[in-house]
């Protein structure tokens, strides 16, 4: 299996005044093409700095990371700009909704920023919606919609471009066990129909258990990393 991300030797520290916080401390491991992986760890063990410097968001204090073979640590804001829309979808927390758009044109956003022609666009956004199960919620806007539904919109449009890589962080974290159940099955089920790659982070173990490759991480040091082989069987 060819590796899509390398993390190398990766070192975090913020300074804060005259402290310096030590969030990653030489951090290595490799993440394949098609794995679910999941960053496991407890508040504060630095799992967000860890795939925020995965996807350019901050800046690496000390080491290399790899994404399809490139460097992101020595990319501009440019180049990064470019290299996160063609290849990288998000899904957030707080599903980082536009509030003012309704569930169709949040999902078409991504398309527009790729400079797609409005039908194309406005039909792959009605697509993907459907495939979440929110064909009936095309106008709604993100404050007539459950916190389930806004994710499912978050994940349309993390998935609509098909990128080859999705960042997740703590994506069930709002949401009650049922709908985190039905949210992780549909991550799941979009990542594998186009076998996509999946970078999640989480603190509990039973969103985790979704994942093929589980990197636990304790004080910004990894501790273990779990992989279950033959994902299939367990599904
Ligand atoms: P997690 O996502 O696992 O809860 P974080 O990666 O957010 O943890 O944080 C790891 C550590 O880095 C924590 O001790 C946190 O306080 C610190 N930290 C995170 N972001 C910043 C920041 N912008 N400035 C200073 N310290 C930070
Ligand atoms: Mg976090």
């Amino acid at each position: 299996m060819e590796p899509i991300i390398e993390v190398k030797n990766v070192t975090k520290i913020y300074k804060v005044g005259n402290e310096k916080v030590i969030a990653l401390d030489d951090v290595s491991f490799k993440i394949n093409k098609g794995d679910f992986c999941c960053l496991l760890g407890s508040s504060g063990s630095g799992k967000s700095t860890l795939l925020n410097l995965m996807a350019g968001i901050e800046k690496i204090t000390k080491g290399d990371i790899f994404i399809k073979g490139k460097n992101v640590s020595t990319m501009g804001e440019h180049q990064l700009a470019k290299f996160r829309q063609k290849y990288l979808g998000f899904v957030f927390q707080s599903y980082n909704l536009i509030t003012s758009m309704n569930a169709l044109e949040n999902v078409a956003l991504p398309l527009i920023f790729k400079e797609e022609k409005v039908k194309p666009r406005n039909n792959k956004a009605k697509e993907m919606l459907i495939q979440v199960g929110l064909g009936e919620r095309l106008k709604h806007r993100p404050n007539q919609m459950s916190g389930g539904q806004q994710q499912r919109v978050g994940i349309a449009r993390a998935f609509v471009s098909n990128p080859e890589i999705v960042f997740a962080d703590e994506p069930t974290g709002n949401l009650d066990s049922k709908t985190s159940k039905e949210i992780m099955e549909l991550i799941k089920k979009m990542a594998t129909e186009h076998k996509q790659t999946i970078v999640m982070v989480t603190h509990d173990e039973s969103i985790a258990a979704y994942a093929n490759k589980i990197v636990h991480i304790h004080d910004g040091q990894i501790e273990k990393i779990v992989e279950v082989v033959n994902n299939e069987e367990n599904n």
